[in-house]
């Protein structure tokens, strides 16, 4: 193969990596706000939950307050239903009594309903709390194994960055134009490789006379369909007759 081609196939190799690391470097910092999000997920279930067993201990607390008022006047009333002169008076009292076992009944269940709320919202903050604590390791490993490889990724770049300057300054200017000319109009994609008598980017058959100088690779040929250089690699254009 003609060197100005073999320098070509590796621009194209080198401007291939260069593109691909730039995407997850481009990527970093949305991966870092993904550990972000998910420290604050973990964070913001836990504060809730935290907010509903709060509100239930004070919802028990008023609840039992309320209890201990309600007996107490259940048993002034039952006192004063002894000391009561007339049968009105009687009646009266038997009424306050039913109201305030009534109001005794209500609030024991509700006490009991949220002495069973109280153990559920519990062992949700547990687990919430549980939760938090394996989401900040793992953010924190994850964000580091993130910006790890995008430093990588950036020094692969500049690397890339110094062969791809000494490649040009040694390839033929027109090759070189011709590969700059193609790559802007195909997404970066200056080369295709040429198998079996086809273009394999745009899958369109080559005339003959292209397909042989491909494979020859004597001077870059276009694809006459997507105008990308034809390149046949190595091992086939070794098998191939030379001539
Ligand atoms: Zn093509």
């Amino acid at each position: 193969m003609e060197p100005s081609l073999e320098h070509l196939i590796r621009l194209q190799e080198l401007d291939d990596g260069i593109a691909r690391r730039r995407l997850t470097v481009a990527a970093l910092p949305d991966r870092l706000a993904a550990c972000e999000t998910h420290v604050a997920t973990a964070e913001t279930v836990l504060a809730a939950g935290r907010e509903r067993a709060t509100h239930n201990e004070t919802a028990r607390r008023a609840c039992e307050r309320d209890l201990a008022a309600a007996q107490t006047r259940l048993s002034r009333y039952k006192d004063q239903l002894m000391a009561v002169k007339t049968n009105r008076e009687y009646h009266a009292m038997q009424h306050e009594i039913a109201a305030a076992q009534e109001e005794v009944r209500v609030l024991e269940d509700r006490l009991l309903e949220l002495l069973v709320s109280h153990d559920d919202l519990a062992a949700a903050v547990k687990s919430a709390e549980a939760e938090l604590d394996a989401a900040r390791p793992y953010a924190e490993q994850e964000r580091a194994a993130r910006t790890a490889e995008a430093t990588r990724m950036e020094e692969e770049i500049r690397s890339a960055e110094a062969e791809r300057a000494r490649l040009v300054t040694e390839l033929d200017p027109q090759a070189l134009a011709l590969y700059t000319r193609v790559a802007e109009r195909r997404q970066g994609q200056a080369l295709a490789e040429a198998r079996d008598g086809h273009c394999t980017a745009c899958h369109v058959r080559l005339r003959p006379v292209i397909y042989q100088e491909a494979r020859r690779g004597a001077r870059p040929v276009q694809c006459d369909n997507c105008n990308r250089i034809l390149y046949v690699p190595s091992q086939t254009t070794e098998a191939a007759p030379q001539k």
